[in-house]
């Protein structure tokens, strides 16, 4: 893009302050709350109409039969279209609509999109109103700006980021929405602060271990077998054998923050032996004949997932060779595999090209440290060409008092415009 050109698209969106900051604040006010799933398809008609009126072709997808969606919640997404004068690629901004529940702890309200301070406030203002809004605004200041852009550019609101995006960016990604030659490159504004691009994300897998035991009565234990001892034996494996061997792991990927640099091993939950009543009152004296951790691993690009579970099994199966009366159950839940995006990657490329010259600083490429809908483009859609690029501390994202800086708004607003028009002229 010529300087003269350039200079003019981001004074343009210096202009636009009071507009981000509105459309942040309409966008926090529809309480899209994930679950249920609520106010989906007016938040999305929402976007939809404003995009229409600015000559987007606008269409609305319902991913039906998708977990969670029903006539009550219906997991509504829209996608808009803007065509440029002449063929060329098409760059995509994709924000997820939903946010979590806005919990305890708000001194404002959470759906009310107070503005003070230079911050807009409410649950989902970080994670990613905020970013859609500055990328709305971004691509608006971009038609605007006269400058004849071949190619088109696509602006999504998708439901579902917050429970594995399967009524939402996996449902899209199934049917072609995320992939060439549809579309050529994403970004997704996720809260990753302005100066920096996230080129990917570490795996997931979660699994359910259950040991087993023999019922008895509490008095004699050694009539029964207890399965919470048995679990026991398990922690125990895990702390003195899998953790050291996870944080010997390094990888190759730019994950922040530096602990997650490792591969890293939640337990989620354990459970076992008796319910104590509800209400109180004391749980019935036997021992345990069940008992269960939920675990979360989440792993790096130089490892398979077959490795990653075969760790696991391993030390299952020699507690089972080595411990009288060991049982044990193991049920796969969920998993992610990692995904990273090459630095020299164009979308990658360009963004952090964008950020110095927004900024005046060099970006960092980083990658995420748990994972977001970039899992879905990359291995259904078959497009690497992904990143995650928005305003907002990550940190702030599912936390009271949440809340994006209108100047991160302004600041990333300009470096997705000028990525975006540079992408698609080059
Ligand atoms: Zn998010």
């Amino acid at each position: 893009m010529p300087h003269p050109r350039e200079d003019a698209l981001l004074a343009s969106i210096e202009a636009r302050r009071d507009e981000v900051t509105a459309l942040t604040q309409d966008l926090i006010r529809f309480p899209t709350v994930n679950p249920p799933g609520d106010a989906y398809r007016p938040c999305a008609e929402y976007l939809g109409e404003r995009l229409r009126k600015r000559g987007f072709q606008v269409e609305y997808v319902r991913a039906e039969g998708s977990p969670g969606d029903s006539d009550a919640y219906p997991r509504i997404n829209v996608i808009a279209r803007w065509e440029g004068g002449r063929p060329g690629p098409c760059v995509h901004f994709n924000s997820h609509i939903d946010v979590v529940s806005a919990g305890e702890g708000w001194t404002v309200d959470p759906f009310g999109g107070v503005v003070k301070d230079g911050k807009v406030f409410g649950r989902g203002a970080c994670d990613m109103k905020g970013g859609l809004a500055a990328s709305v605004v971004a691509v608006e200041a971009l038609i605007d700006s006269g400058v004849e852009l071949p190619g088109a550019l696509e602006i999504s609101g998708t439901a579902d980021e917050e429970s594995g995006g399967y009524g939402g960016v996996a449902y899209l990604a199934e049917r072609g929405w995320f992939s060439k030659p549809r579309v050529d490159h994403v970004i997704i504004p996720e809260p990753l602060n302005v100066d920096r691009v996230c080129v990917g994300h570490r795996g997931v897998w979660w699994a359910e271990i259950e040991t087993k035991g023999r019922i008895a009565h509490g008095s004699m234990p050694f009539l029964g077998d207890s399965a919470i001892r048995h679990m026991g034996a398990v922690l125990n494996a895990l702390e003195t054998e899998l953790y050291p061997a996870l944080a010997a792991k390094t990888t190759s990927m730019p994950v922040v923050p530096e602990g997650a640099k490792q591969s890293t091993l939640n337990i989620n939950s354990i459970h076992g032996g008796q319910r104590e009543p509800e209400g109180g009152g004391l749980p019935s004296p036997v021992v345990a004949d069940s008992a269960r951790i939920v675990i979360d691993r989440r792993f790096l690009i130089e490892e398979s997932l077959e490795e990653v579970k075969g760790e696991v099994r391993t030390l299952l199966e020699s507690l089972q060779r080595n411990r009288s009366g060991f049982r044990y159950k193991l049920r796969e839940l969920f998993e992610v595999a990692p995904s990273m995006t090459s630095q020299d990657a164009p979308v990658a490329a360009e963004t952090a090209k964008a950020i110095s010259q927004v900024l005046g600083r060099e970006a960092h490429f980083i990658c995420s440290p748990g994972t977001y809908d970039q899992k879905h483009i990359d291995r259904i859609g078959k497009l690497k060409n992904c990143i995650a690029y928005g305003p907002g501390l990550l940190d702030l994202a599912h936390q009271p008092d949440e809340y994006v800086a209108i100047d991160d708004l302004i600041a990333s607003a300009k470096v997705m415009a000028l990525s975006a028009a540079n992408l698609l002229l080059s």
